[in-house]
Order: structure tokens, then sequence, then C-alpha cells
């Protein structure tokens, strides 16, 4: 058994750039969904999990995302300062400097929808495993426009 969620508020609208990825590399923005599934077995209330539970759990990470500029914070090839109220990126000849306060910086080495989908369900593992035994598998997919999607499948490890 598995639900799907794919509410039209779990959307955000976010700038970014990925380095040497051609015309990406320039700042850029674009509407992403998120798509979530949870496989599992039925707990004593005939749920997987409760929609009520999950709805505000992504739209938090959603609103976290929505009109910032997603910075990887563990992308090698770029250079990261933080002075003051401001971050500063440079990679090869190009410098950006961003207001703090309009980032938001990602454990995470690119901001790929693949990446992004990563991150995305790794937060939700860490709400939703520990309290949900029942729950044996989750997917994230972060959509990128009409027909780009990455999909993470994550086994949950607090089952067998
Ligand atoms: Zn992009």
């Amino acid at each position: 058994m598995k639900i799907r969620i794919f509410k039209e508020e779990h959307s955000f609208a976010a700038s970014h750039f990925l380095i040497e990825m051609g015309k990406c590399e320039r700042l850029h923005g674009h509407n992403y969904t998120v798509t979530v599934e949870i496989g599992g077995s039925l707990n004593s209330n005939g749920v997987i999990v409760d929609f009520n539970e999950i709805n505000p759990v992504i739209k938090n990470i959603c609103d976290s995302l929505d009109h910032k500029t997603i910075i990887a914070e563990k992308e090698k090839r770029q250079k990261l300062t933080f002075d003051g109220a401001e971050i500063e990126i440079l990679f090869k000849n190009k410098r950006f400097v961003f207001p703090k306060e309009d980032c938001v910086l990602l454990p995470i080495e690119s901001t790929t929808v693949e990446r992004l989908s990563s991150y995305i369900c790794g937060i939700l593992e860490k709400k939703l495993g520990a309290t949900h035994q029942n729950i044996e598998w989750l997917e994230v997919g972060v959509r990128e426009g009409a027909a780009q999607m990455a999909i993470t499948h994550l086994s949950s490890t607090g089952n067998d």
C-alpha cells in the first residue's frame, strides 16, 4: 500500500545556478513542485500516515525554499564567503553577491533536482522514520518546469 501526495501548495519558486552545466551556470529560476509517496502497512487507524501530519511538513520545507536563492554549501568548485549580511560566491571568472537573508544554504553538492529531492527525502525520513514503524519507504519527486523531475527513493532504515 502507498499514499501519494501532490498538492498544489507543495511548490516553491527559487533561483539557483549549476556550475559547469552550460547555460544553467547563469543565475536563473524555476517553479518547483514536490510530490511525495509513502509506502508501508496500515496502522491501527487504517492509514499509513495521517495526511494532516505529513502535509504541513512538506509545506514547511517548500516555504523554507520559496522565493530564495538556493546555494549548495558543499559545492567544492565555488568559494563561499560570508561577510556580514552578504554571501559572496566565486567560481571561474564569476562573482555573485547575495543578501544572506534572501538565500538558503543547503548541505548538498549542487542544486540539481536530483539533489534537492534527496535533501527533502532525507528531512522526511528524519521526521517520520523513527516514529512510524509501519513506513517501509519514502519517495520524493522534485519537478522543475513542466516535464523534468528527479525522484529519490529511500527505504526506511527503522524497519525490517
Ligand atoms: Zn535550473
